[in-house]
């Protein structure tokens, strides 16, 4: 039994990896680099051989996870890709999504082979999309009989974003469980993820938070109520407020957290909301879903408990920002020729504006410079662009879709699998884990996979 790492660099990047097991090759996620271009954003599929895979799992639909599903599929055609019905709706607008930006990177960035994939290839992959639901084991082949050696998979709630799943491969007759994205706690929206803990073998564990210590006395509720009160001085201040979002997740939760505080009176007065515009067809599209995939406030429709307006790339250039209101937009680390981007120098720049970050940045994303850098100072946004000077106040809350790294060390503490493979962290966030689960899973081999390089499970 062996796993391969397909990403190109031990990093939060183009999730990918092939795990050979019972005789059958299974490839878990397909995603593409958040920052990174052309094939540098990509998985390397040159470790696959030419050789393809048998079936495909994928976890989530954040692109890190999907957006390099159709390239995947080219390795393997019409082998079958297993996801939840909430993934399968929201990765077919994420990838199509993901056409669009290219076709514009095509341009601003002179990217000749943009887009890697087109509209009508989406349409035609999703054909191959096998809908599993959770909790219940199924066959990795999609057809009856099944793939040699009886390999089995089954999805459990990850609690991460809407859809999104751990997944149990039995082959062998061994258990291994691979994470993908995953939140113990519940979120506004979500709730905490379900894993299995008994018999798990092997353990294939993201680490996203691993360089994040987590504050004493830190509750979710807590950070909540004090956002919540940070934003409604600012709205009392008449301040215009940018809170970068993913459009998928946390736009979402945002909205849900915005609608129980103007419920529960902990935000008063009217404000005004705009979201993006991907936002929006995410948010419609977990609307259509409500009651089919696990969520709190099942049967809220998101686009309607609060007045909100949509903006896109179109009109963000134009849009004047105005006192008293929330703009909501993407991309949550700023990456260049995104709406927050777009929007960020007439809100940084403005003493009167807040922003207000509430999920997790990269460090060498925009984003994540404007967060380390000291009012009054410089921060450079786009490198096309001049730099803008920091006027306005910047706050920070953790209010993550990923599990804190004390979560999921507990995890591993219950499971106590023979092997933890540690992957999705930057280097500084794989090392505290490597460090720290030997000290509660004594016997378990710990192993970071290198790019290209098979490991013995
Ligand atoms: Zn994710």
């Amino acid at each position: 039994m062996k796993l391969t790492n397909l990403t190109r660099a031990r990093e939060i990047g183009a999730n990918c990896y092939l795990l050979e097991a019972g005789g059958a090759r299974i490839l878990l996620d397909s995603g593409m680099h958040p920052r990174a271009l052309g094939q540098a954003a990509t998985p390397d599929f040159s470790v696959l051989d030419g050789r393809g895979f048998d079936a495909m799992v994928l976890t989530h639909a954040h692109q890190d996870h999907s957006g390099c599903l159709p390239l995947a599929m080219r390795q393997a055609p019409g082998k079958p890709v297993f996801m939840t019905q909430a993934t399968a709706a929201l990765t077919d607008v994420m990838l199509h999504n993901s056409v669009n930006v290219m076709l514009r990177q095509r341009e601003s960035e002179g990217m000749s082979d943009y887009p890697l994939f087109s509209h009508r290839e989406v349409e035609q992959i999703s054909e191959q999309w096998r809908i599993a639901p959770l909790n219940a084991p199924f066959d990795l082949s999609g057809e009856r009989g099944g793939l040699a050696g009886g390999v089995t998979c089954e999805f459990f709630d990850a609690g991460h974003i809407l859809g999104s799943i751990g997944a149990l491969v039995r082959a062998e007759g061994r258990r291994i469980f691979y994470t993908g994205d995953v939140n113990f706690e519940d979120q506004t929206l979500m709730r905490g993820a379900r894993f299995p803990v008994d018999d798990i073998d092997v353990l294939i564990m993201e680490t996203t938070r691993g360089n994040s210590p987590v504050p004493t006395g830190f509750t979710r509720h807590a950070e909540e109520k004090r956002f919540l009160g940070d934003l409604q001085a600012a709205l009392d201040d008449d301040a215009p407020v940018l809170i970068p979002v993913f459009a998928l997740g946390k736009t979402q939760e945002l909205l849900a957290l915005l609608h129980r505080a103007r419920k529960s009176g902990e935000l008063r007065g009217g404000f005004g909301l705009y979201v993006g515009g991907l936002g929006a067809k995410v948010t419609a599209v977990t609307d259509r879903l409500r009651g089919r995939a696990p969520r709190h406030f099942g049967d809220l429709k998101l686009a309607e408990c609060l007045p909100m307006e949509v903006v896109g790339g179109r009109d963000i250039a134009k849009l004047s920002v105005s006192p008293k209101t929330v703009y909501a937009v993407s991309s949550g680390m700023m990456t260049e020729k995104t709406l927050s981007n777009a929007l960020a120098p007439r809100i940084l720049e403005n003493p009167d504006a807040r922003c207000m970050f509430i999920g997790y940045s990269d460090p060498a994303s925009p984003a994540g410079r404007v967060r380390a850098a000291a009012s009054g100072g410089e921060v450079s946004l786009d490198a096309g662009q001049r730099p803008v000077r920091l006027r306005c106040r910047v706050d920070e809350y953790t209010l993550s879709a990923h599990a804190v790294r004390d979560g999921l060390l507990d995890y591993a503490r219950k499971a106590q699998p023979a092997k933890v493979v540690l992957v999705h962290g930057d280097p500084p966030a794989v090392e505290w884990f490597a460090r720290e689960i030997p000290k509660v899973c004594p016997h378990s081999e710990i192993i970071l996979p290198n790019p290209g390089e098979p490991v013995e499970l």
